[in-house]
């Protein structure tokens, strides 16, 4: 097992978590936050940790803004060990911010403010190639929650594409949110991301979107075919499966109970990325990302309930 570098981009937010169901965000409610957040920037946190047990890093590129809500972003991912290098502190814009409501059915709102917020203003694209190359990563991380905004989405793609060729492993968490896909090239750069991606991580809500009416099988094997080496299917409380070369791996969920699923997705990607690109082999490698997701969905946060290997291996056995 040698030492990963990981690296990740996208939007830094806090999070409100309302308190009451059902209300759809349209309801006055308490909620329960500030939380710190955005799809990346909780992979970013567990990544660090993860990586850490290997002498490993994690960097990230983003931006939040020079108030209250941005210190409780990075404070939080330089405790836990994340390198905040590329991480802009942008006056005169308030910190992107994320407020969730859940239904009785597992369901859930989101209203985000992402792209008239500091976590737009990340660094320029020629400043992160340079900074994840300098720091050495091995792999990207992108979610696709950061595909939303125009000029992010441009960011990204150009990323992926220059890092890429410099032999950088790109994985992709499609993180389909509704309520972020601004305009018909969403699903476009999802592709194109997808398509270039070493790592492809998607949920079963995910797999409905993009390839709807396929199996598992059928689409995972096409893109093993292709630039991927590990497909892995995200499936809440049904578990996981993962796929490379090797064969299929079929989990089922931890018994856990529930107090806050979100979050839990990028906790399992980044515990799952990080310990493939430290070397361990997929059944490993999934086994602890799906205990990692069953200790994120029991905590209330979206951050809350990031783990270290040691209680990722208790609750595995
Ligand atoms: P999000 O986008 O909200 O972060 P996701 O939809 O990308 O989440 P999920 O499938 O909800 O991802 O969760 C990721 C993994 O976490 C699952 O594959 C599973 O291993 C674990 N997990 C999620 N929910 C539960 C649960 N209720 N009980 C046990 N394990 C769970
Ligand atoms: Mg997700």
């Amino acid at each position: 097992e040698t030492p990963v570098v990981i690296g990740s981009i996208g939007e830094l937010l806090v999070e409100f978590v309302c308190a009451e169901k059902g209300g759809r965000n349209l309801v006055a409610a308490p909620y329960i936050g500030p939380f710190p957040s955005g799809a990346p920037g909780i992979f970013i946190d567990q990544a660090a940790r993860i990586a850490a047990s290997f002498g490993g890093r994690a960097v990230f590129a983003g931006a939040v803004g020079d108030d209250a809500f941005g210190r409780v972003v990075l404070d939080r991912l330089v405790a836990d060990g994340v390198d905040p290098g590329l991480i802009r502190v942008v006056p005169g814009v308030p910190t992107g911010s994320a407020f969730v409501s859940y239904n009785d059915d597992g369901s859930r709102d989101f209203v985000f403010n992402i792209g008239h917020s500091a976590a737009a203003r990340m660094p320029g694209l020629d400043e992160i190639a340079a900074g994840f190359l300098a720091a050495g990563i091995s792999v990207l991380h992108i979610s696709g929650s950061m595909l939303g905004d125009v000029a992010m989405r441009a960011t990204g793609l150009a990323l992926c594409e220059r890092l890429v060729d410099q032999g950088v492993a790109i994985s992709i968490d499609p993180n389909i949110r509704a309520e972020l896909i601004s305009d018909a090239g969403y699903i476009g750069a999802l592709q194109r991301i997808i398509a270039m991606a070493g790592y492809v991580l998607p949920s079963d809500a995910d797999a409905d979107v993009l390839w709807p009416e396929q199996a598992f099988d059928a689409w995972s094997a096409r893109l093993l075919a292709g630039a991927a080496q590990v497909v892995v299917l995200k499936r809440g409380d049904q578990g996981c499966i993962g796929r490379d070369a090797g064969g299929i791996v079929d989990l089922a969920a931890h018994r856990v109970s529930v107090l806050d699923p979100t979050g839990a997705g990028d906790c399992f990607c980044a515990t799952l990325v990080t310990l493939l690109a430290a070397g361990q082999a997929l059944p490993d490698a999934l086994a602890r990302a799906n205990a990692a997701g069953a200790l994120a969905v029991q905590k209330l946060g979206p951050m809350e309930g990031n783990s270290g290997l040691a209680e990722i291996d208790a609750l595995k056995g």
